[in-house]
């Protein structure tokens, strides 16, 4: 079958891209320019011709953008969303989170009569809540903190909030979406909910300082660039760009995965532990911080992902693997 990939010149979608042609699918990605799907498509050429092809979508945002992209796909991955923590504006990240997840399933039930499956990457981001004591989140739980902030002050919200305002509101629109339309709607949909992923980079990168917000925050640890106190905090938990690029392919090939929700989280972190994974790698010049300093700090902010491992049946990378793979795709740029 054919998959439609928005947003395959991301990160993660370069990966969901990639690890749907090992599986043997045809991959149709979404790209904003020919220059970054001519990238994709010589990086997918080993897969034989045709077998990746790239559609112009130049802003997701726009009324009808994904009318001609959704023709003939059996399933939809829809990845592209803006993920940065520098909008003044919190409708800069709302408005194509929500109009380009609306947006794409208004397409698919006018135009792509054969799809069967959608699959929506949401995030941590529209489960979590600030916590002050030992919580497990699941699937069951929805940010319901950051869209109040965001309609409460506006640009005068964190950067953290209009981030998870953008990807809560978006994954709501789906839902609601489906609701809506149960009787005209010949698909379902899945949701998964990452947290913070790492792992090698195989999309176009223009610049150390273009790569994406995830890679570039676990890259300031690497650089030296995080005070020892901030080190030892307990930040989040990550899952490995391959694991969740794989979860999106499970999402399609397993039927009970329909009308689910689905946390795919590894580990929970301290940047120090970053740096402990990689003090065995290895690697040359790992700053070394506070070895074994995260350890025993407590972790309030944990992730149950006992459904996406029974029902998708979802493996998980060792800390240790994604950071040495992040390392090394990363200084192979000359980074
Ligand atoms: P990237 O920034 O690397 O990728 C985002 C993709 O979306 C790019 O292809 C980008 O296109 C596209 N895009 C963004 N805004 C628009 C727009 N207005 N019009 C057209 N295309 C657009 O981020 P990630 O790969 O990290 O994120 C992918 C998805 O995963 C997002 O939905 C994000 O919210 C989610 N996610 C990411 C996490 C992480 O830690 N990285 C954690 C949890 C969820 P272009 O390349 O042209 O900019």
């Amino acid at each position: 079958g054919k998959v439609l990939v928005s947003g395959a010149s991301g990160f993660l979608g370069a990966w969901v891209s990639r690890t749907l042609l090992e599986k043997g699918f045809s991959v149709r990605g979404t790209v904003r320019s020919d220059e970054k799907g001519e990238y994709l498509k010589k990086l997918f050429a080993s897969f034989g011709e045709g077998k990746f092809e790239y559609a112009i979508v130049k802003d997701i945002e726009a009324d009808g953008a994904f009318d001609e992209a959704v023709k003939g796909v059996d399933a939809v991955e829809h990845t592209a969303s803006p993920f940065h923590y520098n909008a003044p504006d919190p409708q800069a990240l709302i408005g194509p989170a929500v109009n380009g997840t609306v947006g794409i399933l208004k397409s698919i039930v006018k135009y792509g009569s054969e799809v069967k499956r959608v699959v929506v990457t949401s995030s941590i981001a529209s489960i979590i809540v600030p916590v002050t004591k030992h919580t497990v989140f699941t699937e069951k739980d929805w940010n319901t903190v950051a869209p109040k902030e965001v309609e409460e002050k506006g640009k005068g919200a964190s950067a953290g909030h209009k981030y998870q305002a953008s990807k809560t509101l978006a994954e709501q629109a789906a839902w609601k979406f489906v609701e809506e339309n149960k009787g005209k709607i010949s698909w379902d949909l899945v949701t998964l909910c990452p947290p913070f992923i790492f792992g090698p980079i195989i999309h176009e990168v223009p610049s150390f300082e273009s790569l994406n917000t995830s890679t570039l925050e676990l890259y300031k640890t690497i650089k030296g660039q995080r005070a020892n106190e901030d080190l030892v905090k307990p930040i989040s938990s990550f899952a490995d760009v391959r694991d969740v690029a794989s979860a999106h392919v499970l999402a399609i090939t397993t039927p009970e995965a329909g009308g689910q929700r689905f946390l795919t989280s590894s580990h929970t972190y301290t940047w120090q532990d970053w740096l402990d994974a990689l003090a065995d790698s290895g690697l040359p010049d790992i700053p070394k911080g506070v070895p074994g300093g995260g350890k025993d700090v407590p972790r309030n902010t944990n992730f149950d992902s006992s459904l996406a491992k029974q029902v998708l049946g979802l493996k998980f990378h060792s800390i240790a693997e994604t950071a040495k793979d992040t390392v090394v795709s990363i200084r192979e740029r000359g980074w």
